[in-house]
């Protein structure tokens, strides 16, 4: 397994879109290297999530996790996840402002996301999930999706939230976490 390095906000294949993995790969070497890589990866860095594409990979593929993260202390438990050709639908209105990082900028922002989902994706063992996803979780799912259409925070966020991670701490954390503690709370998820 390798720890890749990760695509900053600026480098153009960010804005690459991903081709779909053909399900008959999905046992290859290459691809389970590549996810075993990700897993790596996302760990190494302390993120919550990680698209194929922040390492230069441009196949459909991310992976999700939150334990317990001192990134984002506020995100419930989301137990290792991985996606291959992951499809997003939405099926209500009701959003959420998420005050989000990525690894691969170096800013925080406010972005809405909807609060509920239906996410259908490939495992690593080519099984079909077809799930719904809610709050915090979903936001997740929405970012990480966002990567793999070249999308990123930055073009997202409300452009008054941005904020370095210094000053999100200084001036805006202890808001957002109450606000969204009580979300999660609310939501459950
Ligand atoms: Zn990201």
């Amino acid at each position: 397994m390798t720890v890749h390095s990760i695509l900053q906000l600026g480098d153009p294949e960010l804005r690459i879109v991903a081709q779909p993995i053909d399900p008959a790969d999905i046992a290859t070497v290459e691809v389970q290297t590549l996810i075993d890589d990700l897993i790596e990866t996302m760990r190494d860095a302390s993120g919550a999530g990680l698209a194929a594409t922040q390492i230069g990979i441009h196949r459909r593929v991310v992976v999700m996790e939150v334990t317990s993260n001192p990134r984002y202390p506020y995100k419930p438990p989301l137990p290792l996840t991985v996606a291959i050709n992951p499809e997003i639908e939405q099926f209500d209105d009701e959003m959420v402002e998420i005050n989000e990082g990525c690894l691969s900028v170096p800013l925080r922002g406010n972005v809405l996301r909807n609060v509920n989902i239906r996410v259908r994706f490939l495992d690593r063992n080519g099984v079909v999930h077809e799930e719904v996803k809610r709050g915090l979780t979903a936001g997740t799912w929405q970012h990480e999706c966002d990567h793999l259409d070249g999308q990123l925070i930055t073009d997202r966020a409300d452009p008054t939230s941005l904020a370095t991670w210094d000053e999100y701490e200084r001036h805006h954390r202890d808001a957002f976490v109450e606000r969204i503690m009580e979300f999660v709370e609310r939501v459950g998820s």
